[in-house]
């Protein structure tokens, strides 16, 4: 599937990425044909697959950062809050503040913004780099709109909350206490975590339980529910390099 969906520029990647019906909602493929995937990744940008962007950390797939707005997408409006959890090339970044911003207004710090948090310092400073390499990219770093930072993203960034949605792109070992608590109530988190069971609801600890995405919604009353949808591959959500 991987090389069909792949494209000879950014428009290309996304109309195959519709076509093969890997993105089926209209913001999102709007969102994304407003973001270069030349500009964050380094090598094969409209290759379906990941890349690698040093640091030993990777640019997911397309398909996997469609899929990602779009069990975000009901959180995620002029307005919104959100945390991007694993930043690496900042691109899923920018594809969120397209979503959250009126096209047809500038943007203003009134409006929510998204904080793309990662633990290597110099891959903050090469989102950035990559966001400047647009004007779209340009204003919203000036506005506020988009802040990059530097921290452990397994304790969230409570300034910037609580969040309409949160997006983690490292696999987890757990559903870390402090990002459920940062969540709005009503709010998503969007999470790859190491299953510590296998398929068979035994315990494989250490065996290789893989990695599935967990959506975890905050009702509007602060109840928390927790749904397992679908296997994975991420890099793990580790302790920063020495
Ligand atoms: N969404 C990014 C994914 C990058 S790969 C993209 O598509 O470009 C996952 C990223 O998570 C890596 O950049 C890695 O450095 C970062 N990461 C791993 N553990 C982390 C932690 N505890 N806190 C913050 N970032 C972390």
């Amino acid at each position: 599937m991987a090389w069909f969906c792949s494209g000879t520029n950014n428009t290309e990647l996304i109309e195959n990425l519709w076509s093969a019906g890997l993105i089926k909602n209209k913001r999102v493929k709007k969102a994304m044909l407003g973001v270069d995937r030349d500009h964050y990744a380094p090598s094969s940008p409209y290759s379906d697959s990941p890349q690698p962007i040093g640091y030993g950390a990777t640019i997911s797939a397309p398909h996997m950062h469609g899929h990602a707005c779009e069990y975000l997408i009901d959180f995620l409006h002029p307005g919104s809050r959100v945390l991007d959890i694993g930043s690496g090339s900042g691109y899923l970044t920018h594809v969120i503040a397209n979503l959250i911003t009126d096209p047809s207004s500038p943007p203003t710090d009134a409006d929510g913004h998204v904080i793309g948090i990662e633990h290597i310092q110099e891959l903050v400073d090469l989102a950035r780099e990559n966001m400047g390499k647009s004007e779209d990219g340009r204003n919203f770093l000036k506005s506020g709109k988009v802040q990059f930072v530097c921290g452990d993203g397994r304790r969230g960034w409570p300034e910037g909350g609580p969040y309409d949605a949160i997006h983690v792109g490292a696999a987890a070992v757990e559903l870390h206490a402090p990002l459920i608590e940062q969540l709005k109530a009503p709010g998503r988190m969007f999470i790859p975590v190491e299953s510590e069971e296998g398929e068979d609801g035994l315990s494989h600890v250490g065996l290789g339980g893989g990695q599935y995405i967990w959506v975890v919604d905050k009702k509007a009353d602060g109840t928390v529910v927790k749904e397992k949808v679908f296997g994975v591959s991420y890099v793990p959500l580790t302790d920063a390099p020495k």
